[in-house]
């Protein structure tokens, strides 16, 4: 049996009750493909897919008004979104670099997007790791053939900060590009525009969707080179965003100031209450940062993101086990930004190589204070230490 149709066709119905009514929050539109009963107009529309409604894995309404309100609050040309954080990172890169391309990546990368630069190597595109603290270290890496410099500020695991201004500068003399991943800080603790890095990614799966039920990632940029990226890194890989995650994230971007400046309150409250427990070893986050890292800080950060991470004193294996498992307001998890605050330890039983690499010990464990009363999750923090140490 056929379904019965609509007293007209969709379209012609939806246009007309469109001028009937006008919903107070942004519209969901919730459509692979768009309808068009003027031949003429569509021929004229389909020349510019990215950016006219033809099919949603060029445009969709719901993910451009996301990506207007991203250009205004981080404060670019333009915004693409994609369906994750990594979906971003890959078209970014796949769309600047070509055969024969070197990159440099600063200080410790997040861990898939690092595998991701080791990976095009098959496509002959040369990558070089470093850990650098100061601008000027870069420059004995650069060489002839080097397209782009990629960091995260605050870095990932260690929290290690980097001198923009100085790195911009570098690269900038060299004619290389600049790609920061910022995240951590999200749009408004840190404006890498400011000090003229080129494209800023985001994971919006974190704080800017916010709630732990969304994937997404977005790049910013200059008009140009991000419609670039729509052309081929984001059509061809064809990491779009559904219109209901943009839809969702669009609500977490509403609320990100609130919930930002709360949890940029309760961090500095968390490590005022653990950082002089001898039992903890080592807090990796920039309000616990001396000397130059404390000045990079003041310098770049206008608040705190609540991502950190601790080495514990004791390194034994099987009571950093039992503290994780005694702590009831964190649950075990990857990932963050929503509004339940995660532990995860850095050491997997069989990981002690990459723990090296990256200069961290057994007892790291990364953690997320989320929403939660903030003094609830030093109580628990603290119960689980006098339980097990
Ligand atoms: C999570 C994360 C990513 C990857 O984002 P997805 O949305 O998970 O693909 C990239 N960079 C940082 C710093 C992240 O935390």
């Amino acid at each position: 049996m056929l379904l019965k149709n609509c007293p007209e066709d969709v379209c012609t119905y939806i246009k007309k009750n469109k001028e009937t009514y006008v919903p107070v929050g942004p519209e969901l539109v919730q459509t692979s493909t768009f309808c068009y009963d003027d031949y003429q107009n569509f021929m004229d529309q389909s020349k510019d897919e990215n950016n006219n409604y033809i099919y949603t894995r060029g445009a969709n309404p719901t993910t451009s008004y996301l990506e207007d309100m991203l250009s205004d609050l981080i404060g670019c040309q333009k915004c693409k979104v994609f369906s994750s954080g990594m979906g971003a990172i890959a078209a970014t890169l796949l769309t600047l670099l070509k055969q024969g391309d070197h990159m440099i990546m600063l200080n410790t990368i997040y861990g898939e997007a690092y595998s991701f630069a080791k990976y095009i190597n098959k496509f002959g595109i040369d990558l070089t790791k470093v850990y650098i603290e100061k601008p000027e270290e870069v420059v004995q890496y650069i060489q002839d053939n080097t397209k782009i410099i990629y960091l995260e500020s605050p870095s990932h695991q260690k929290c290690q900060m980097l001198d923009l201004e100085g790195i911009v500068q570098i690269a900038r003399a060299h004619g290389i590009t600049t790609v920061m991943d910022a995240t951590w800080a999200s749009p408004l603790f840190m404006k890498p525009f400011t000090y003229g890095i080129d494209l800023v990614i985001h994971s919006m799966t974190k704080y800017i969707a916010g709630h732990s039920d969304s994937l997404g990632g977005v790049v910013c940029g200059d008009t140009d080179i991000i419609d670039t990226i729509s052309e081929y890194g984001l059509r061809f890989l064809g990491s779009v965003s559904s219109p209901f995650n943009s839809w969702l994230t669009i609500r977490g971007l509403r609320t990100l100031p609130v919930r930002m400046s709360y949890l940029s309150n309760a961090i500095v409250q968390f490590i005022d209450a653990i950082r002089d427990d001898p039992r903890i070893a080592k807090i990796y986050h920039p309000y616990a940062a001396t000397g130059y890292q404390q000045e990079l800080s003041k310098k770049y950060l206008s608040g705190y993101g609540s991502l950190f991470s601790l080495e514990l004193a004791d390194e034994d294996f099987d009571k950093l086990t039992a503290f994780v498992d005694k702590l009831s307001h964190f649950s075990i998890g990857v990932s963050w930004g929503g509004f339940e605050s995660l532990v995860l330890p850095s050491f997997k039983g069989d990981n002690q190589a990459k723990l090296d690499e990256r200069g961290l010990r057994k007892s790291h464990m990364r953690m997320y204070i989320g929403l939660e009363n903030t003094q609830t999750l030093i109580d628990d923090f603290i119960q689980a230490l006098d339980s097990v140490y």
